[in-house]
């Protein structure tokens, strides 16, 4: 990848000082005056009017940069019932290699607001994957992953395949390519993630070995707490070389992964063991 001809483009939208919405793009130079547009349409385009937009366009030029593939997307349609599908989320977080203190600390963080103040955080939570202790500087803010996107050709093949599974919210894209950059920081093991928007209940676990496995309810309607809890093997945790991969490190996803439905847990870490056992 070429980060000599991309530019960083970023939006930013608040009210009253609260964050609004937010997203972001890596564009080639004709791109950049209508992607800048779009973003701020899109910033104006919310129920709440912000009195603060933001659009931040940076050349990235000599910033390192790595080209990926997204992870694979299973969608698991088993249970409605956020408890149960947390249950299903923690089991699979355990195969991925975290500890159930862990686990159970990430869940109970993200429940009830994972900021020492007790709101939601900007960004995500740095787990040790063993013992669950917070790893990342600034436990108010988190660490916000930054400059990703997809290439338009690779980008049009996911919203299909993604399509195709039904998944049509813009959400799921942008949460897959976030989940991929993450996924390939150092010393990262899984991701677990639920919206803190109160009309969207879906959620996801990620790594490696499981891809994307999205779970429809992992909290109820009408819930405002949600975030993001990164897990991580400590031996390999750096945390200065983490945040610069993180905030500063340009991430193009060049290749779609496999995007595939599944009935239940069981069946699916039967099939992730079947595929590792046989090697595909
Ligand atoms: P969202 O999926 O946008 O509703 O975000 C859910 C939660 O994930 C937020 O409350 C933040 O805690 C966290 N988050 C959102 N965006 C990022 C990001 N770019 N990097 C890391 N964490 C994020």
């Amino acid at each position: 990848m070429d980060c000599r001809n991309y530019y960083s483009v970023r939006m930013h939208a608040s009210a009253l000082g609260r964050h609004i919405s937010g997203a972001e793009r890596i564009v080639t130079p004709d791109k950049l005056d209508s992607v800048a547009r779009e973003l701020l349409s899109r910033a104006l385009a919310k129920d709440r009017s912000p009195d603060h937009i933001v659009v931040t366009i940076d050349d990235l030029s000599g910033l390192i940069h790595r080209s990926l593939t997204a992870l694979d997307v299973t969608t698991l349609n088993s249970s409605a019932d956020p408890a149960a599908a947390r249950a299903d989320a923690a089991r699979l977080l355990q195969a991925t290699g975290v500890g159930a203190d862990a686990v159970e600390k990430a869940f109970s963080l993200l429940s009830r607001g994972a900021s020492p103040s007790g709101g939601n955080m900007r960004g995500a939570m740095i787990m040790d994957a063993r013992t669950g202790e917070r790893l990342e500087p600034d436990q108010e803010r988190g660490v916000r992953a930054s400059r990703f996107d997809w290439t338009g050709e690779a980008g049009e093949k996911m919203r299909t395949l993604l399509n195709e599974q039904g998944l049509v919210h813009e959400r799921t894209y942008e949460a897959l390519a976030l989940a991929s950059k993450i996924a390939d920081s150092p010393g990262f093991i899984s991701e677990l993630c639920w919206s803190d928007d109160p009309e969207y209940t879906a959620g996801y676990v990620s790594s490696r070995l499981t891809g994307y496995v999205r779970f429809p309810c992992l909290k109820k309607e009408g819930d405002a707490r949600g975030g993001r809890a990164v897990f991580i093997d400590r031996k390999k945790f750096d945390a200065a070389q983490f945040l610069s991969f993180m905030e500063e490190e340009a991430v193009l996803i060049e290749r779609t992964g496999q995007c595939r439905p599944d009935t239940d847990v069981d069946h699916f870490l039967q099939r992730i063991g079947s595929d590792v056992r046989t090697g595909s």
